[in-house]
C-alpha cells in the first residue's frame, strides 16, 4: 500500500514542490486509504465468515465505509450479506482472471455503509489461472488498489487454506486478523500461519501486520478452551483482542437468513460481542507493522 500511496502523490509532489507538502499529502493520503485486514486461518470451521460479515457490519453501523471481499470459492460471506453465489453475475474471479473492473463487481447491502465483492464457485478456477497471470501474487493487490480511496476498511474472508488466494490476500493486505476455536491444534495451526505471513513479508509485503488474534465460538466452561487461551495469550500478548467471540445459536443461524447478526437480532450476545469487537479495532488503530 506505501508504494501506491507514494506514487499517487508524487504528482501532488511535483507541482507543489515543496518537501514540506510532500510529507503532508502522503499522511493525507494514508488517512484517506482503506485499511485492507485479511481474515485468514486455513484451518476450517473456526469462525472467519461469521467474523468478516458481522465486523464489516459493525463497523458499519458506527459508519465506516467497508468493503467486504469475498475471497472463498464457497462464497459464505457473499451469502451471508444477502448475495448467494448463483444470484450473482460478476465476481471476484472476473476482477482478478477476466480483466474486468473491481469497481464493477461492487454490489450494495443492506446496510448504507456496507458493500460487497461476491464470490461463486467460479473462484476455484483463479487457483488454476492465476499462475498464468504475471505478478500471481499481487494481483488482488492490484485490482483492488483503484477503489483503496473509497473505503475506511476492507475486509478479505479467505479460503481455509494457505492457497494462492489467500497467499494474494496477504500480499493485498496491510493487516491479518486471526479468528481462533480455543481447540488443542490451535496452536500449531497457528504456528503455521505465523510462518506463512513471515514468508509473505519476506517475499512481497514487508510490512504485513498482524492485526489481532480472536477468540471465536469461545466456551469459557471448558478446561481446554481456558489453557488454549492462555497459552495464545501468553505468545502473543499485545495481539489476542479484548473481545471474545461466545458461541452463540443466533450467529449460527443469521447466515440462513442472508443477514448480519446486527440485522437479524441486534440484542443478542453474538451481536453484541461483535460490536465491541469493532469498536476495538477502531480504538486500537492501525497496529505496528512488524
Ligand atoms: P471455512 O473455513 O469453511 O470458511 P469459517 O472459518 O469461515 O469456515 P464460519 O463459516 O464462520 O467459519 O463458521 C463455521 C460454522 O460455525 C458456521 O456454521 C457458523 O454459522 C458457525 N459459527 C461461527 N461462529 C459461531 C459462534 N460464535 N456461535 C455459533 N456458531 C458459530
Ligand atoms: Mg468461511
Amino acid at each position: 500500500m506505501g508504494c501506491m500511496m507514494a506514487y499517487n502523490y508524487d504528482l501532488f509532489m511535483v507541482s507543489a514542490g515543496n518537501f514540506t507538502w510532500h510529507v503532508a499529502a502522503i499522511v493525507l493520503g494514508s488517512l484517506l486509504m482503506a485499511r485492507v485486514v485479511a481474515i485468514a486461518n486455513q484451518k476450517g470451521g473456526v469462525g472467519k465468515t461469521t467474523t468478516a460479515v458481522n465486523l464489516a457490519a459493525s463497523l458499519a453501523a458506527a459508519e465506516r465505509r467497508v468493503l467486504l471481499v469475498d475471497a472463498d470459492p464457497q462464497a459464505n460471506s457473499s451469502s451471508g450479506v444477502g448475495h448467494p453465489g448463483f444470484s450473482v453475475e460478476l465476481t471476484l474471479y472476473d476482477a482478478l482472471v477476466n480483466e474486468c473492473s473491481l469497481e464493477d463487481t461492487v454490489l450494495p447491502t443492506d446496510l448504507e455503509y456496507l458493500s460487497l465483492v461476491p464470490a461463486n464457485a467460479d473462484l476455484s478456477g483463479a487457483e488454476v489461472e492465476l499462475p498464468q497471470v504475471d505478478d500471481r501474487s499481487q494481483r488482488l493487490s492490484q485490482v483492488l488498489s483503484s477503489v483503496l480511496d473509497r473505503y475506511d476498511y476492507v475486509l478479505i474472508d479467505c479460503p481455509p487454506s494457505l492457497n494462492a488466494l489467500t497467499v494474494n490476500a496477504l500480499c493485498a493486505a496491510d493487516s491479518v486478523l486471526i479468528p481462533l476455536q480455543c481447540e488443542f491444534y490451535a496452536l500449531e495451526g497457528l504456528s503455521r500461519l505465523v510462518d506463512t505471513i513471515a514468508r509473505v513479508r519476506g517475499s512481497w509485503n514487508p510490512s504485513l501486520a498482524i492485526e489481532g488474534i480472536l477468540f471465536c465460538m469461545f466456551d469459557a466452561r471448558t478446561n481446554l478452551s481456558r489453557e488454549v487461551a492462555a497459552e495464545v495469550r501468553s505468545h502473543f500478548p499485545d495481539k489476542v483482542y479484548q473481545t471474545v467471540i461466545p458461541r452463540n445459536i443466533r450467529l449460527g443461524e443469521s447466515p440462513s437468513h442472508g443477514k448480519p447478526i446486527l440485522l437479524y437480532d441486534p440484542v443478542s450476545r453474538g451481536c453484541q460481542s461483535y460490536l465491541q469487537l469493532a469498536q476495538e479495532v477502531i480504538d486500537r488503530g492501525a497496529p505496528n507493522a512488524p
